[in-house]
């Protein structure tokens, strides 16, 4: 028997390996079994290349626990280890490796993604002793027996086996009980080894009888052996993506559409993805592809190696190309992370414009649950969004679909304004903004439904992109001013009548005054009397604030809208006589008054023209100012009276009311106020 002592430089490894890796201790699983698996694989080579000539037999890997002697067994019919080759992989070269790992790990706690690399050292993370039965493939070869309790002292001597291949032993230590666990050995067995390519066998095949779960003599095997992603595409059909998609996520809703990768030059990358249906819900879609090498899960969350769009993407990726065992930052400048990358960038955007041009009705179909990942892909690399002009569509509010190229041609003639820029209409609310849309309609205007989750962001993200055109949302303008085509209209109204009528209109505002600005359109009398409207302008960057989460150095925006009152309106027109009937004389009064005063300023000005302001004689000064006062006095005056006389005016609630409720802003005691006064007046 050999004695002897694993080389290193730190006496305390062991201690090192077990703390340092808590959280994954369970990986040690998934090191062991990839072992097994090489050493079969590697065997198969041998015995295809025609070095190994003996009968190969059962290649099953079997995973074994014994609970009463506190066990945990791996054993493979793989090649085997020969005395030196022991002593070379596993005392020298294993453990260094261990120890690149572990130097790796310390500067950068999540550098790992896949944690290959600490290998069958990671054995000793669970284990206070770990033992190893191994038979070379090779004539000759003595069976080896190795043994090492956790210090860097170990133990060789040749012992009795009878099989070929090697068979590991972990005594599991007092805090790694779980591990004899049948439950967790099959959620670890699930996890990481469901697609490797050797047969895995844990315990027997349980059926269930009268009532009772009995073993039968069947082997349990626990993996596909050759999952869907590594067959040609030629050879697999619809429904076996089908249901390789269910055996990846067993609940949820059928995918959309699947793309199947297979490259071999200049990287290798194999893979399955699919479309998911994507409501408006990103966050919960993301990081569901799982990432394996060469069938050994590694990881699923992959955003550091396929743009962040993509990880909305469901399914897996298979690729050796990409290293596991870098850091973060690493793995995201590597070339061949990158190249895979912007393949798969490219294949999702090929796919998505074959079935486009293929089966456009099906496309349809399926864009609502599309469009999220489409407009998220449009909005975060420009690659995509070149890609993607070809076959995004927009949908308008009579559920009908458009490209690009489309939609610009139908509305061209329509919706072009004085200044030559072509106007796309949209809603972000059907129900909601529904008055503006029938409005819009009216004028044969076609208007976009842009109610996704990120449809305001899209819009500012088209824009820009298209020659010549903006972007209104049907409520940001009286329909006749969204697309200004300098259509000019009689107005009923004097320009005194308005300046009368904006306090009457004003006194009965909800909130504060100052959130509504009061205007006048000579619109026609079949349009409604008073409409309120948000400019596009304000009501984006609101919006942009409220999505970025935080106020501006100014607080928050304000709530601003326009109070537009139809100046050609029945309605308007009896508020305005009304008004003059009451106050007619009074406000002519204040009008003549005004009249004397203002001549009074003017003449003053004309006075001081081209004087400094020392060469005005003080008593000018003090003219001018006793003509100002006594003018903003009278306007006060003005502006009271009117107040006072429209607080008292239904009529004018009313037709505000009206207007709050066609933009939904009419709600709780403001609405019941509002049922009872038209109770009332219908009376
Ligand atoms: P890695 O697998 O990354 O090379 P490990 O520490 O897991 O590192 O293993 C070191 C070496 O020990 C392997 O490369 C292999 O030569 C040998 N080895 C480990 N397990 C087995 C096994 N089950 N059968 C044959 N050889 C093995």
């Amino acid at each position: 028997m050999t004695k002897g002592k694993i080389n290193v430089t730190t006496e305390n490894i062991f201690p090192i390996i077990k703390k340092f890796l808590y959280s994954d201790h369970e990986i040690f699983l998934r090191e062991l079994i990839s072992n097994a698996v090489d050493a079969t694989q590697k065997l198969k080579t041998l015995a295809s290349v025609g070095e190994f000539k003996g009968e190969m037999g059962d290649l099953t890997i079997r995973v074994d626990v014994n609970k009463k002697k506190k066990t945990l067994t791996v054993s493979d019919a793989g090649i085997g280890m020969t005395a030196e080759e022991v002593e070379k992989y596993i005392n020298q070269i294993a453990f260094s490796s261990a120890e690149d790992f572990l130097e790796k790990y310390k500067t950068d706690n999540n550098a790992i993604i896949g944690h290959f690399g600490l290998g069958f050292y990671s054995s000793f993370m669970v284990s206070d002793k770990v033992d190893i039965k191994t038979l070379s493939w090779m004539e000759d070869a003595k069976p080896m027996a190795w043994s090492c309790d956790g210090s860097p002292e170990y133990s060789l001597e040749e012992t009795k086996k009878k099989g070929r291949g090697t068979s590991i032993t972990l005594h599991l230590d007092d805090d790694s009980k779980e591990f004899l666990e049948e439950s967790k050995i099959n959620e670890l067995l699930e996890k990481y080894c469901k697609f490797l390519p050797v047969e895995i066998a844990f315990g027997k095949k349980k059926e269930w009888k009268d009532g009772k779960e009995e073993e039968t003599d069947e082997l349990n095997i626990i993996n596909e052996t050759k999952p869907l992603w590594t067959l040609p595409p030629s050879e697999a059909k619809e429904e076996d993506y089908a249901a390789f998609y269910r055996k990846l996520y067993p609940v949820g809703e059928d995918p959309l559409f699947n793309i199947h990768l297979n490259v071999d030059y200049p990287f290798t990358l194999t893979g399955i993805l699919y479309f998911p249906r994507i409501k408006n819900n990103i966050e919960i879609q993301k990081n569901k592809i799982q990432l394996y090498s060469n069938q050994v899960f590694v990881t699923d969350s992959v955003e550091d190696i396929v743009p962040e769009f993509l990880t909305l993407l469901h399914g897996v990726l298979d690729s050796p190309d990409i290293p596991l065992n870098v850091s973060r930052s690493y793995l995201q400048s590597d070339s061949n992370v990158k190249k895979i990358s912007s393949h798969i960038t490219k294949k999702v955007a090929d796919r998505l414009e074959e079935i486009f041009k293929s089966d456009r009705e099906q496309f349809e179909q399926k864009w609502d649950d599309l469009k999220l990942f489409i407009e998220y892909g449009m909005l975060s690399d420009e690659k995509f969004h070149e890609r993607a002009e070809k076959f995004v569509l927009l949908k308008n509010v009579d559920g009908k679909y458009f490209t690009l190229e489309e939609y610009e041609a139908l509305i061209k003639e329509n919706q072009t304004d004085k200044n030559k820029s072509l106007v796309y209409l949209y809603t972000t609310d059907m129900e909601e903004q529904f008055s503006y849309i029938e409005a819009a309609k009216a004028k044969g205007y076609d208007v976009l439904l842009m109610d996704g989750q990120l449809s305001t962001h899209f819009v500012n993200h088209l824009e820009p992109k298209l020659k010549e055109s903006r972007f209104a949302r049907v409520d940001s303008e009286i329909v006749d001013k969204l697309i200004d085509k300098d259509e000019v209209r009689e107005s009923k109204l004097s320009s005194n009548q308005q300046s009368d009528l904006t306090p009457v209109f004003q006194s009965q505002l909800p909130g504060q005054e100052m959130n509504y600005l009061v205007s006048y359109e000579a619109l026609s009398e079949g349009d409604n009397p008073v409409m309120i409207t948000q400019s596009e302008f304000m009501r984006r960057m609101k919006d942009m604030q409220e999505m970025s989460g935080q106020a501006s150095m100014y607080g928050n925006f304000p709530d601003s809208y326009n109070l537009v009152v139809n100046s050609n309106h029945p309605l308007v027109s009896k508020v305005a006589e009304g008004c003059e009937k009451k106050l007619g004389k009074k406000l002519e009064e204040l009008r003549g008054e005004k009249k004397g005063h203002s001549e009074e300023q003017q003449l003053l000005e004309k006075a001081k023209e081209g004087k400094k302001d020392e060469e005005v004689p003080q008593s000018e000064k003090d003219q001018m100012e006793e003509v100002n006062k006594k003018l903003n006095e009278l306007e006060d005056k003005r502006i009271e009276m009117l107040k006072k006389y429209g607080k008292d005016q239904k009529l004018v609630k009313q037709l505000i009311d009206l207007a709050l409720l066609a933009n939904n802003q009419l709600k709780g005691e403001a609405l019941a106020a509002f049922v009872k006064r038209s109770v009332e007046l219908i009376k």
